[in-house]
């Protein structure tokens, strides 16, 4: 018996397998417009993933045929009529990036190593890409949340003096602000803050679902009269339920002059920026102390990516910063290069998740990633027209993104919530689309988010035909 290692006893039948394996990932994403959308996984394989860990291990051919089952059970985000939430579809060509960071296995925490200089490159792109300034800092990290997390972190512990990093924040009062129609991210954030999630105070949105600014101007007086600290006002730009772009150049002179950090979620509106005819409504968003944004939502980057940026890189660092003994950085070698993404961010180990972003930007280009993002927006345009133009749906917001709320209407039906809640499961079920549902006032609304370059004009026909077939159906 020779020395225990994980690398292959045979190079050859591994590599066998392994281009296989290759065949196999391309295949799926080459064939992923012929299949259903959706499919649930069936019980057999459910009660195979209960089994007991593996005593000792498998060949690669059995462990490549384990892998290639899985294939078809994904959430259905890289078929063309995936309207579900906000995901996005993904792309082929990101499989040479993961495979290229999967041979690499760098740890992005820090030192000076190439994968750094990727990540800092795509650092530098997207603070030009969003108007920050040269000295703004930023880190990849899994996706908005996360992003959102640091960036509010940077906020408080601004705010509340960074000494609190050491003291902790007891007895604090800060309270900060975001439309009703923000997203719970932002809320979440507050939590893990300690700040409470109740201190994150909802502002009512006018009939376009933007934040109304008056009753920001009131709620900010009120807790101040109240004795509270306001910090934070948070703008939207893409909102969850119904894309809506709250005005961020307003939102910016708010935030100047009531002395307080404004910070964005543009989890995917953000990235309407590299759309021509988009870009002109994100003004303001330059103005931002900070912004948090995705690149695997219409960006089309798989799964995970997202990015925060910070204006004020100093800030940024003050509020991560402080490495024990043995992560000491050096003026050469391979502990050089400070500071690192550890000095921004809550972990150290990371993965090359950068290099997906990188290859992409690489392999498309910002031209073609923005062309993506206007025809969404055209196609959200036209399905709108179509529903509004027919006597059996009823819009429930606006189209003015790429989000459309609408529902299925019927004189017949007492509960119409139920009814269009039905729809959407029972089209979920079929395999030929995914919508997805959310309230709106009260109602509940089949909503349609297009952030999919796979998606075609034919594929919203087909999903309107069928929400018409399924709706009359369970009417009559
Ligand atoms: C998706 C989304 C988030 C959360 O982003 P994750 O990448 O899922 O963590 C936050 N805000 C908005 C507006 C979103 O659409």
């Amino acid at each position: 018996m020779g020395k225990t290692t994980l690398d292959p006893d045979d190079w050859s039948l591994f590599r066998a397998s392994a281009h296989k394996m290759l065949d196999d990932a391309l295949n799926r994403m080459e064939t992923v417009r012929s299949g259903r959308v959706w499919t649930p996984l069936p019980e057999e394989m459910k009660s195979a993933l209960t089994s007991d860990i593996p005593e000792a291990g498998v060949d690669h051919e059995t462990l490549r045929q384990n892998l290639a089952d899985l294939l078809p059970y994904g959430v259905g985000n890289t078929h063309p009529r995936f309207f579900g939430w906000v995901h996005g579809a993904g792309n082929p060509g990101n499989i040479f990036a993961e495979i290229t960071a999967a041979a690499m296995n760098a740890n992005l925490g820090g030192r000076d190593h190439g994968a750094i200089y990727v990540e800092k490159q795509v650092i530098g792109w997207c603070r030009k890409l969003m108007g920050f300034p040269e000295d703004a800092s930023g880190l990849i990290v899994s996706g908005t949340s996360m992003a959102t997390i640091i960036a509010l972190k940077v906020a408080r512990d601004q705010r509340m003096g960074f000494e609190c990093r050491n003291t902790g924040i007891a007895g604090s009062t800060l309270v900060g602000y975001a439309s009703a129609q923000a997203h719970s991210c932002l809320g979440r954030a507050f939590d893990l803050l300690g700040l409470g999630s109740e201190s994150l105070r909802k502002i009512p949105c006018d009939a376009h679902f933007k934040m109304d600014l008056a009753a920001l101007q009131e709620t900010i007086e009120h807790d101040r009269a109240q004795g509270l600290e306001p910090f934070v006002v948070i703008g939207t730009a893409g909102s969850v339920n119904v894309g809506a772009i709250d005005d961020l150049s307003a939102l910016a002179d708010i935030a100047q002059k009531e002395k307080l950090w404004l910070h964005v979620d543009g989890a995917f509106g953000a990235t309407a920026i590299l759309s021509e005819e988009l870009r002109e409504r994100l003004a303001g968003m330059e103005r931002a102390d900070s912004l948090a944004f995705d690149f695997h939502k219409w960006m089309q980057v798989n799964y995970d990516a997202g990015c925060v940026l910070v204006r004020s890189g100093e800030a940024h660092l003050r509020s991560f910063s402080g490495r024990a003994e043995y992560l000491t950085g050096a003026g050469r070698g391979l502990a050089a290069g400070s500071p690192w993404p550890v000095d921004f961010g809550p972990e150290l180990s990371r993965g090359f998740r950068a290099l997906k972003v990188w290859a992409h930007l690489l392999e498309h280009g910002v031209e073609k990633l923005g062309a993506v993002i206007s025809e969404n927006c055209s196609q959200a345009t036209y399905l709108g027209k179509r529903i509004e133009a027919s006597d059996k749906f009823e819009l429930l917001a606006p189209v003015t993104l790429n989000i459309i709320c609408f529902r299925y209407v019927s004189e017949a039906v007492n509960d119409l919530n139920d009814l269009n809640r039905e729809i959407v499961i029972t089209l979920q079920e079929s395999g030929i689309a995914v919508p997805s549902t959310t309230l709106l006032n009260g109602q509940l609304a089949i909503r349609v988010n297009i952030t999919n370059h796979r998606t075609e004009l034919q594929d919203l026909d087909l999903l309107l035909e069928e929400a018409e077939r399924i709706g009359d159906e369970l009417v009559n």
